[in-house]
């Protein structure tokens, strides 16, 4: 009998330290690890790079490539752009650029293309890349906190960022996330949910194998 890969969905807010969780994980189980967000970032990159507007890309979708390197790093057009994706100007478009229907379906059926055991974190994980997922996991977390772990991560590259500022956008973020109509941020009613506003990474690791170990899974 085939052994089936194992997929967790992890979901949530931004800024709720998805990633972190995620990559820890996927270390610990020896998956593979997917960030779909840097995928929807890669693309909003293309369209700062080439001055194009939002009307503009679906025409161009075509000449974008978005993958990883060995190393899970994500390529836009086989450039590692790990960094740059992270800029304020991707943060300020990428949710308008993650409402784009055909973006969605283009990166949507890419990672649905991984079959192997994998965590992989997003928005609609749960809900439409995976939704016969074995674990799904929703994250959330009050929005201060949130915007002050990106505020201190901003620190090192964007000091002049304000604290105000990256709270507007992560609410922001959050309003066109789940309010979009194409494949909105919402909780899959068989997700858990994690709040982990109080809660360090080791205990939010040791939550989800304990989940994992429930269902069997591990
Ligand atoms: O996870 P991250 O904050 O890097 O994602 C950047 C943006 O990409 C999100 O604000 C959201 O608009 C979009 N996104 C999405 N669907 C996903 C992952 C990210 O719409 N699965």
């Amino acid at each position: 009998m085939a052994v089936s890969s194992i997929r967790v969905a992890i979901d949530g807010y931004s800024s709720t330290g998805k990633s972190t969780l995620a990559k820890a994980l996927a270390n610990r189980l020896g998956f593979l690890y997917v960030d779909t967000g840097a995928m929807y970032r890669a693309v909003a990159l293309y369209l700062i790079e080439n001055g194009l507007t939002l009307d503009q890309l679906t025409g161009v979708l075509d000449q974008i490539k978005v993958d990883f390197d060995p190393d899970q790093q994500i390529r836009l057009n086989g450039r590692v752009v790990a960094s740059e994706i992270r800029h304020m100007e991707v943060n300020q478009i990428v949710s308008q650029v993650a409402k784009i229907s055909e973006v969605r379906k283009k990166l949507v059926e890419q990672q649905q293309g991984f079959t192997q055991s994998v965590v992989m974190d997003g928005r609609d994980i749960g809900t439409v890349v995976f939704p016969d997922a074995q674990l799904k996991i929703f994250m959330t977390a009050k929005p201060e906190v949130r915007a002050q772990r990106r505020f201190a991560e901003l620190q090192v590259t964007h000091p002049e960022v304000a604290f105000e500022e990256v709270l507007e956008n992560l609410k922001m973020r959050d309003f066109e996330d789940e309010n979009r109509s194409v494949d909105p941020l919402k909780k899959a009613e068989d997700a858990m949910v994690l709040d982990n506003s109080d809660l360090s990474p080791e205990e939010q690791l040791n939550w989800v194998i304990t989940q994992l170990q429930d269902r069997n899974l591990v």
